[in-house]
C-alpha cells in the first residue's frame, strides 16, 4: 500500500423493497447516491392484478445495476379482499382527495408492507444487511395503515427484538414528503420516470412482446401520480391511455 492509499470504504450493504413505481425507484436511487453498497432490490409476485410492475422492477434494477434481484412468490390471493388481489372487486376510478381521505381504500392490501418488510428482514439477516429501504409515504398514500411513520418506527423495534441484527433500521426518506417533493428530488437524482409504473390497473393494447401497456389515468395511484408532475412542474413521462 502508498503511504497516500486511502483504505476501502467498510461495504454498507442494504436492500430495497422494488415495486417498479415511482416511490420505490426514488428509494434506489437515494440509497445508491447516500453511498449504499451492495444495493439489493426485493419484489415480490404476490398475486397481484398485473404483472407490468414485476417488469418494471426488474427494467429500474437493471438500470441500477443491483448486486441481485430478487423475486419472492407469495400467495396474497388466497386471502384476497383487496381490487389488487381480488378479480371480483373492482379498482377505483376517479376519486377525489376527500374521497382519498375517507378511509382504507379497496386497493389496501391486508398487511402487505409487514409481510414484505419481513421477507427483506430474513433476508437482510442473511446478507449481515442494517439498511431496508421502503418507498412507504404518508402525505400521498391513499391512506394504507401500514405507510405511517409509526408503523416504520413500530417494525424497526420489532426487528432488533427479533433478530440477530441489533442496528437494522427501516429507511423511509420519502415517508414525510409529497409526491411532488418525491418527484422533484428524484428528477434531482437523475431518474427517468418513464422506466416506472404505478398504475393499479394498467390497459394493455396488443399481445405478447409487442404489447403496450398504458396507465388508466383514473385509479389513485395515477391520479397522485398526474398531480405530483403537475405539481413539481416537471414533465409527466407517463403513457395513459
Ligand atoms: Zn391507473
Amino acid at each position: 500500500m502508498t503511504p497516500d492509499a486511502a483504505p476501502a470504504a467498510p461495504p454498507r450493504p442494504a436492500i430495497v423493497l422494488a415495486s417498479g413505481g415511482l416511490d420505490s425507484t426514488t428509494c434506489l436511487a437515494i440509497a445508491k447516491a447516500d453511498g449504499y453498497g451492495p444495493v439489493y432490490t426485493m419484489a415480490f409476485d404476490y398475486g397481484q392484478r398485473h404483472r407490468h410492475e414485476l417488469a418494471a422492477a426488474e427494467r429500474v434494477a437493471r438500470h441500477y445495476g443491483v448486486a441481485e434481484h430478487r423475486v419472492v412468490t407469495i400467495d396474497l390471493r388466497q386471502f384476497g379482499r383487496s381490487a389488487l388481489t381480488d378479480d371480483a372487486l373492482a379498482v377505483p376510478k376517479n376519486r377525489d382527495e376527500a374521497a382519498m381521505a375517507a378511509g382504507v381504500p379497496v386497493t389496501y392490501v391486508p398487511a402487505r408492507n409487514t409481510i414484505f418488510l419481513s421477507y427483506a428482514l430474513a433476508w437482510a439477516e442473511v446478507l449481515k444487511a442494517d439498511d431496508v429501504f421502503v418507498g412507504v409515504n404518508a402525505l400521498d398514500y391513499s391512506g394504507y395503515p401500514d405507510c405511517r411513520p409509526e408503523y416504520v418506527a413500530a417494525f424497526q423495534a420489532m426487528a432488533r427484538l427479533g433478530t440477530e441484527r441489533t442496528n437494522f433500521t427501516v429507511r423511509a426518506p420519502l415517508v414525510h414528503l409529497s409526491k411532488a417533493e418525491i418527484i422533484r428530488l428524484g428528477t434531482g437524482l437523475g431518474i427517468d420516470y418513464g422506466m416506472t409504473h404505478s398504475c393499479y390497473d394498467p390497459i394493455v393494447r396488443g399481445a405478447g412482446s409487442d404489447a403496450d401497456v398504458l396507465a388508466c389515468g383514473r385509479c389513485d395511484s395515477c391520479l397522485l401520480r398526474k398531480k405530483g408532475f403537475a405539481e413539481a412542474g416537471v414533465p409527466d413521462p407517463t403513457r395513459y391511455a
